[in-house]
């Protein structure tokens, strides 16, 4: 049987489909990632839930994908972090405070990896300078020199939704 998608959503930079299973057997919608598409099994028919279980879902692979990233980049910076979280009510894509706690918002793993990895540089790079002067970033550019093609990406595109 050839199964319409529920719609479609985004997942490091791409489109992918959305199907929808009924199993009245379980309490909880879940979701499950096979790389082609997302494949949410509910209790019932319907979007009931279906937003809240996406992004618990992003929640998590954003959570997982960017400790990798700052393992990757950290190397590449004297002072370390201490540790990140993940953001949903922020209206930024990431923070650095003075105590090297970082923030990012769930919503990069919507963008592309390279998008993601600016961000991460970015913040990371607040490590060594607190601002945004010349300094700061002739440090994200030599981490990471394509840059603003990842801004420009994070910056049109702030309303992708889920
Ligand atoms: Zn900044």
């Amino acid at each position: 049987m050839e199964q319409q998608p529920r719609n479609n959503c985004y997942y490091l930079g791409k489109l992918y489909p959305v199907y929808m299973e009924v199993d009245p057997s379980i309490k909880k919608i879940t979701i499950q990632w096979d790389g082609k598409a997302f494949i949410c099994t509910s209790p019932q028919e319907g979007d009931i839930g279906l937003t809240d279980a996406l992004r618990a879902f992003y929640t998590r692979e954003s959570r997982k994908l960017i400790e990798k990233r700052l393992k990757l980049y950290q190397p590449s910076f004297k002072v370390k972090y201490k540790s990140f979280s993940i953001e949903n009510h922020s209206n930024k894509w990431g923070s650095c405070s003075s105590n090297r706690h970082l923030t990012f918002h769930w919503r990069l793993i919507l963008f592309p990896l390279d998008a993601i990895d600016y961000v991460v540089i970015h913040e990371l790079c607040h490590l060594i300078h607190m601002n945004h002067d010349r300094s700061f970033w002739r440090l994200v550019g030599k981490i990471c020199p394509n840059y603003k093609e990842a801004m420009a990406v994070l910056g049109t595109e702030k309303t992708r939704e889920v």
